[in-house]
Order: C-alpha cells, then structure tokens, then sequence
C-alpha cells in the first residue's frame, strides 16, 4: 500500500471513529489526500496540505492531519480548514462547503 492509500484509509477510519465524514467532492478529495501523501514522503510527516509546513515536527506538530483545530472547526463550521473532513450536513448536500476562517495562529498561514 502507497501512502496515498494508506492516508486515505486512515482518514476514513478517523471520520468514522469521530463521526464525520470526508468530503464529498470527489476531486477535492483526491487533491487533499495526494497533498497529505506528499508531505509524508516530504517531510517524514502529513502535514496539512491547506497550510505551509516548516519541515520541522516541533513547529507542526499541531499541523499533523487531522490538526489540533479540526475538532472544533467541523462542530463550528461544519468543516476543517481544508474540507477533508466535513459533517454530515455537509456531506449529504445540504450545505455547501465554504471557506471558513484560520484558527492557527502563526506566520505561517498562506491562507488567513
Ligand atoms: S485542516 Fe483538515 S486537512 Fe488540514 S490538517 Fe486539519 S484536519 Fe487535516
């Protein structure tokens, strides 16, 4: 097994485990998945692919997927920052996935 389908498994088995559900779009899915797996293979750990990674697992520890915000994010907003995991509103269409706001507090956000 490749780490894309290693990342993808896990990811399946942790929103199970935890209610949620993966998002629903599956081109998205296949893009976030592929970025976790390259981060893997890039730094030793799968870092966020929503967000830029220092190469350091002290700085981005907090940045591992699923991140220290996720939790909070999908009962907030319905989804994580990257729309990898999302609730099941959201995955029955009921809702669209928007872009919500950046709970990490860094420098290094690309995207806040
Ligand atoms: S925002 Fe989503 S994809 Fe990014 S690390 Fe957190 S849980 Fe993983």
């Amino acid at each position: 097994m490749n780490w894309y389908e290693r990342l993808k498994k896990n990811a399946e088995r942790n929103a199970e485990k935890n209610q949620m559900y993966l998002c629903p779009e599956p081109e998205q899915l296949k893009t976030l998945i592929e970025g976790l797996a390259v981060n893997r293979e890039r730094y030793g750990y799968p870092s966020c692919p929503c967000r830029i990674s220092t190469g350091t697992i002290e700085n981005d520890k907090d940045i591992i997927c699923p991140c220290d915000y996720r939790t909070l994010d999908v009962v907030e907003f319905g989804v994580c920052y990257c729309a990898l995991y999302v609730n099941k509103d959201i995955h029955e269409g009921k809702r669209p996935i928007e872009p919500i706001p950046e709970r990490r507090h860094t420098s290094n956000n690309w995207a806040a």
